[in-house]
């Protein structure tokens, strides 16, 4: 089969043919209609060799969705043509975490080598993907792949992300997203469907302002040393109750910082690498900084719901396997406009 695999440190990712996945007892092997191409990988793959956590290749591809095509022997649950979104942070299934649905948070997945597909195991972005267990699909029903796919990541992140800081988002709140791409502009759509709170969206690129604007903030501001005194005169000086920093660079948190409210939650999901100095006086009273990963196999069930009711849409656009380099290369150079999506077997 083709798959889309990192092989050189610091090269474009490359489609070339590997054998064919067969399912191994309890696993599901699943044809990929649609997977989702993630700004993380462009980090992953401007990791200097020498801490480079996964084996070469990789095969890239944290978002996928697809139709069950075979089944390893004892796998019950699921049957062959069953349209399926995967959950990606893959645990060991039976960990205090993982009994919660947080294999996000897995206690024993770095002591066993579990590692979610894409990001260690081979991914989505592939004509066929192999699935360790029934137990991290979760049914379409209905739902359309290509607008299913992201929301495995680029949906599930930022709702994990919100659910924190939702006792805080009442009437009358404000809520910041900084950064308004493939995450944030799901979380625009998800603030709003899960809370009164007005959104205002920071960026530094017109164009992902305009569609932040189309699918739902209140206001936008450009992301520049004069946001954070922008947001102040936008909340009559009292800043954000919440704020998403999808970016997760040092400019952005201070940006972040310097916005916040009294008692405010500060979310770091971004992994641009910067840091967030918390300290008597170094932020208002009582803000909260957090930095989550990913979400928890109840909350993607949400999700999927929460779009079947059709309150969240990704903008996505689409592309060929063959053309998956190329999305690849459109994302880094900030082209993209929401999601890029790969449909390996079309
Ligand atoms: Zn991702
Ligand atoms: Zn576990």
């Amino acid at each position: 089969m083709k798959a889309l695999q990192y092989r050189t440190i610091g090269a474009a990712p490359e489609v070339v043919a590997v054998p064919d996945p067969e399912p191994g007892p309890g696993q599901v092997l699943l044809k990929v209609t649609a997977a989702g191409v993630c700004h993380s990988d462009i980090a992953v793959m401007s990791w200097p060799a020498e801490n480079f956590p996964y084996e070469f290749p990789l095969t890239l591809g944290h978002e996928g969705v697809g139709t069950v095509a075979a089944l390893g022997a004892g796998v019950s649950g699921v049957r062959e043509g069953d349209a399926v979104a995967v959950y990606g942070p893959w645990g060991c299934g039976t960990c205090a975490k993982c009994a919660q649905g947080k294999e996000n948070y897995c206690l024993r997945a770095d002591a066993l080598g579990i590692r979610p597909p894409g990001l260690g195991r081979p991914g989505a972005i592939a004509e066929y993907l192999l699935v360790d267990d029934p137990r991290h699909l979760v049914p379409l029903d209905g739902l359309d792949p290509v607008a299913a796919a992201p929301l495995t990541d680029a949906g599930l992140t930022p709702y994990h992300a919100i659910k924190r800081s939702m006792p805080k988002l009442v009437p009358g709140s404000t809520a910041v997203v900084i950064g308004t791409g493939g995450l944030g502009h799901v979380a625009i759509q998800l603030l709003r469907a899960l809370t009164p709170a007005r959104v205002i969206a920071l960026d530094v690129s017109e164009d992902k302002l305009r569609l932040a604007k189309e699918v739902g903030a209140h206001e936008t501001v450009l992301s520049d040393a004069g946001a954070a005194a922008a947001v102040r005169t936008l909340t009559g000086g009292l800043g954000a109750e919440a704020v998403f920093d999808f970016v997760g660079a040092e400019p952005t948190l201070r940006t972040a910082g310097a916005l916040a409210a009294v008692e405010g939650d500060v979310t770091i999901v971004g992994i641009g690498g910067g840091a967030l100095p918390v300290g008597f006086g170094s932020l208002p009273f009582e803000v909260s900084v957090a930095a989550p990963y990913w979400g928890s196999r109840s909350e993607l069930i949400e999700v999927l719901n929460l779009a079947r009711s059709g309150a969240v849409s990704v903008h996505t656009e689409t592309y060929f396997l063959d053309e998956a380099p190329l999305a690849y290369e459109r994302l880094h150079t900030g082209k993209v406009n929401g999601r890029a999506v790969i449909l390996p077997n079309r």
